[in-house]
Order: C-alpha cells, then structure tokens, then sequence
C-alpha cells in the first residue's frame, strides 16, 4: 500500500493536464498537432479534428457534426514528452461553442491561451479566460501566426493589461517583425533561437541555437530591435514571476507559429517547467481530498450517440484521486449506487481502445455510462467523497420547446428530462407558460441543435423551438419580487430546474429602465455559479 502510494503521487506529478483556449481560426488544431508531433502519442480521443485533409481524428458521433466538419464533443489527448505526461482537453472550437466547452475548463489545472497575432483578443477567448479567472485556472500565453503579418508584439502584450488585467511576462520575444519572423531572442539566457522552416510544417522544425554575440552579427537591427522591445515589457512590471503565474495575475508569454512548428517545443517545455501538476481537489466541505486517498474522480462530460450501431453513452472523468483500474466497481456518489468500469476507454470513435489505469489528472471515458450525470462524484472504497458539482453559465439563447408530433409528448419529456440532466441545455418553466411548454436556454445555439436533433433521432420526437427575443440574464435575488419582473414588458421570470428564477430582459436597455422605476429590485449577474 505504501508502495502503491508513493507510485499515485509520483505518477501525479508527471501529469500536465491542460486545454487550449482560443477564438476559432486562431489555430487551436493546428497546435493541437503540432504538439502531438513532438511528444509520443498514447491515446487520441477525438481531440484533433481533421479539417483540410490533415490528419484527423475525428469524433464524427454525429451527422451534424460531420457535415459541418467540426467537433463538437470534446475529447481527451494524451501524450508522453520525456518524462511527463500530457493530457490536452479539448475545448470545442467552433463559433457557436457552448456549456460544453466552459465545462471542460472544470478538469484542467492550466490552460494555453493561443491568440492570433494579427487579432491579439478575441470574443471567445475572452469569454473562455473570464472562466478561467473565475475559477483560479493559470494561464500561458502563445501568440501564434507570428510567420504572418500582424500587431506589433509591444501592441499585443499592451493588450492583456488593458483589456483583462493580466500581466504579460515575456520568456521570449520575436526577432523579426510579424510576417519576417527569424526566430526568438530567449529572454532566460540572452540567447537566439532561430528557426528554419521545413515544407508545410509536416516535421519538426530545426532549431538553432546561438549566442547573442553571433545573434548580433547576423541579425543586426532586428536583434537590436527584439532587445529594446523585450526590455521595454520586462520593464513594465513583466519580470518573470512564478507566484503570480499560478495566481493567476500574470502570464508568462511565448511568441511562435504552429503552422511552422515554431516555438511549440518551448511550450511545451514550459508546460512541464511551470504548469500546475493535479493537487488534492477540495471536496463539497472543502477538504482536500488527498492524491493518494483511494480512487475518485468527477464526471465533467456526458455524451451520447457515439456509436450509432447502438445506442451508447460515455461519460467523461477527470480522476482526482488513486489509481483507477479498468474493472473496478466504484460508486456514483449522488445516488450510492455502484458502477461496473468494465468498459472504460481512452480512444473512440473510429477506433476504440481500452485503458487499464489512469492516475489523478488523467481522463476516463466510461462507455454504457447511462447512470451517470455531469458533475457527479465517483469513488471507491472509504473515505466517501463528494466534490462540488460543476457550475451553470449564463445562458444567452433561449427558445420555447414544443414537441412536433403530440402524440409523442410522453417521449418528448422524457427526452427533455434527459438532455438537461447531460447538460446538453439547461431548462427553465414558468407558471405562465405551463409545464408543457419548457423553455430551453443555452451558452450558445448549437446547443439547440443538438437537443434538436437528439429528441428527433433518440426519442423520436422531434421539436418546435422558437426563438425568444432575450439577450440580457439576471438571477432574481428575491422571489417575492417576481411580479415587478413579471408585470412589465419585454421580460419575464423563469424558474431553472435548480430552483434558480432567471430574469430575462430583451435587452439591457430594458433592465435598467425597469431598475430605475423599481429601485428595490435586487438583481444579480450570472457569470458562473454553482461550483
Ligand atoms: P482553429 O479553428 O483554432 O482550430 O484553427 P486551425 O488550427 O484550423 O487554423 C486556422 C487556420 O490558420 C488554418 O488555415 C491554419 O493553417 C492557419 N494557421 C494556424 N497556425 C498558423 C500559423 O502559425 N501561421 C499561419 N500562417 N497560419 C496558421
């Protein structure tokens, strides 16, 4: 047992479990791959989408998400780089993300924030980082596409202060503007790191290294220039600090080219140097729940129709504590009932292989997992445990759902019931509107088409959605205040299955309007609660 221990914490500590956030088109598969090609990979789980006839693989669990070419499941990468372990969560790309993607922020212990150079923040990114702050998550920085013309790098660090508040440290800076990129000055020793390209990118880039004396000879003024620039950002207050790194006030920032394999190895590097290992998780009482305490882990994704031979559903946990062993029977902490891990994997769709062990950090997908719920705790033997479960977003869509075809109205409840129990959307009611008629709300509207498609294909029933003209969210702080919400126009209260009562306004305008004529109504904002 001691042994075994030992081996749980030492097995820990080589993970790196991570996700990338970024604004689709910034180049997220591209490092996805690029990553992938200097580490050895273990186990793809429909992490790399395949666009452009790049090498893919692909979750293609539905039509939808095939036709459209993206992913919209998010999936698990896992690869080995010298002595580390690397596990890359997906996080959905696609313009219209959804809960799905802020979820998958809830099983990381760091995120790669990947900009563009020439777009520097972008909405998305934006949205995704607000999680990240929220929920303490450390965060590195790679500006991309630096091969490619684009902002000034100075321009680029500006930005973070200004706009979210967080301290640029640069490690590297470009030599070379953006669009004649030679290679990075590398801020820890002074030296140069030039890179060479090879033909699309396909192999590893060759790096040289070289001093700053021969550095100064070959690339005269943009050696001169990438000096006074990177002393002018460590000079701001950029000074390398590790503390505020994983305090998540500062982010160290690294300059490269995916594409071109650019500065992707230091990445990675600095992942391994810098990034937070798996730590004991706080439990609902906030005890830590120790890495080496008997297996545990929580279920952060649920997902179904994988296989469309049959009607399947995995569910996807980040195990937080023990060793996880393919065969184990442990328990569903939210209803006590045990759960047979028979058939855990690590890769699915097209091909599927199984895993025998995982370690805290690690990602399990549990197949015929139809038990399961996200959010729900999983453990064996004793001390039982139960961790927070993951928290509801602030929805920004919203749709009335009436079910096409009456006489399958047993099955549309019953297919609504499960949809929000996955979280594919979340389900709000009012008395006004009547049990029947649920409205859906969701982070983004693919949500909608996938609960669309569902209840048609699943439970065969299809849906009527129409759209509900709200923009603006608040939770109602009193519920005996429903009726000043309720009795003006261009708004109204729903009642969230979580017992929350949301306030929908068409827009802000009218919720401030209504603010001002009722100074007593104590509204709340709704990034992220729960967790
Ligand atoms: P995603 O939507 O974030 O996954 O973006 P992709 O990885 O699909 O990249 C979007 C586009 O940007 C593709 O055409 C890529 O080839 C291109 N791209 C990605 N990285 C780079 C880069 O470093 N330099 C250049 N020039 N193009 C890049």
């Amino acid at each position: 047992m001691a042994q075994q221990s030992t081996d749980v914490v030492a097995e820990a500590g080589r993970r790196r479990t991570f996700a990338v956030i970024s604004h689709p088109d910034a180049g997220k598969s591209t490092l996805t791959e690029a990553l992938a090609l200097h580490a050895e990979v273990i186990s793809e789980a429909g992490a790399v989408h395949g666009k452009s006839g790049r090498r893919g693989v692909v979750s293609d669990w539905l039509e939808m998400e095939r036709s459209r070419g993206i992913s919209i499941t998010s999936a698990a990468l896992q690869f080995a780089y010298g002595d580390a372990v690397i596990n890359l969560l997906d996080t959905p790309g696609h313009a219209d993300f959804s809960e799905d993607t802020y979820r998958v922020l809830s099983a990381v212990d760091s995120a790669v924030m990947l900009l563009d150079a020439a777009k520097g923040l972008e909405p998305q990114t934006l949205k995704l980082f607000d999680v990240c702050r929220y929920r303490g998550i450390p965060v590195i920085t790679f500006i991309n596409k630096w091969d490619r013309p684009g902002r000034e790098a100075l321009e680029l660090c500006d930005e973070l202060v200004e706009r979210i508040g967080l301290q640029p440290m640069p490690l590297t800076w470009p030599v070379g503007i953006a669009g004649d990129f030679h290679g990075v000055l590398d801020l820890a020793d002074g030296s140069f790191v030039r890179y060479t390209r090879t033909a699309g990118g396909a192999t590893l880039a060759p790096e040289e290294r070289m001093d700053a004396t021969r550095a100064e000879a070959e690339e005269g003024v943009d050696w001169h220039r990438a000096h006074e620039e990177s002393e002018l950002a460590v000079g701001s207050g950029g000074e390398f600090d590790a503390a505020a790194f994983l305090a998540g006030t500062a982010t160290p920032v690294l300059f490269g080219a995916a594409v071109l394999n650019f500065g992707v190895r230091h990445l990675l590097d600095l992942l391994v140097e810098l990034a937070p290992r798996p730590s004991a998780r706080l439990d609902v009482d906030e005890r830590p729940r120790a890495l080496d305490a008997p297996f545990s882990a929580f279920v952060f994704k649920v997902q179904s129709g994988m296989d469309p031979s049959h009607r399947d559903q995995v569910a996807f946990a980040r195990v937080c504590s023990g060793v996880f062993e393919r065969g184990m029977v442990v328990t569903n902490a939210s209803t006590a009932r045990p759960f047979a891990t028979k058939y855990a994997q690590q890769v699915f769709g097209q091909q599927r292989s199984t895993v025998e062990v995982a370690y805290p950090g690690d990602v399990i997908g549990l197949v015929n997992a139809s038990a399961l719920r996200v959010g729900d705790t999983l453990y064996t033997d004793k001390p039982a445990v139960r961790f927070p479960g993951l928290p509801s977003f602030a929805p920004a869509h919203f749709a009335t759902a009436r079910p096409a075809d009456l006489s399958r109205a047993k099955q549309f409840r019953k297919g609504i019931e499960q949809l929000e129990s996955e979280g594919v959307v979340q389900v709000l009611r009012s008395d006004l509107r009547g049990d029947a008629v649920p409205v859906f709300a969701a982070v983004g509207p693919m949500q909608f088409e996938v609960a669309a498609h569902r209840l048609e294909h699943e439970f065969k029933s299809p849906v009527k959605l129409d759209r509900l003209p709200y923009t603006a969210v608040r939770r109602l702080a009193d519920s005996g205040q429903r009726g000043v919400v309720d009795g003006a126009r261009r708004c109204e209260v729903l009642t969230r299955t979580d017992g929350a009562e949301l306030a929908l306004f068409e827009d802000e305008m009218t919720m401030r309007i209504l603010l001002r004529q009722n100074p007593e109504l104590a509204l709340e904002p709704l990034v992220a609660e729960g967790a």
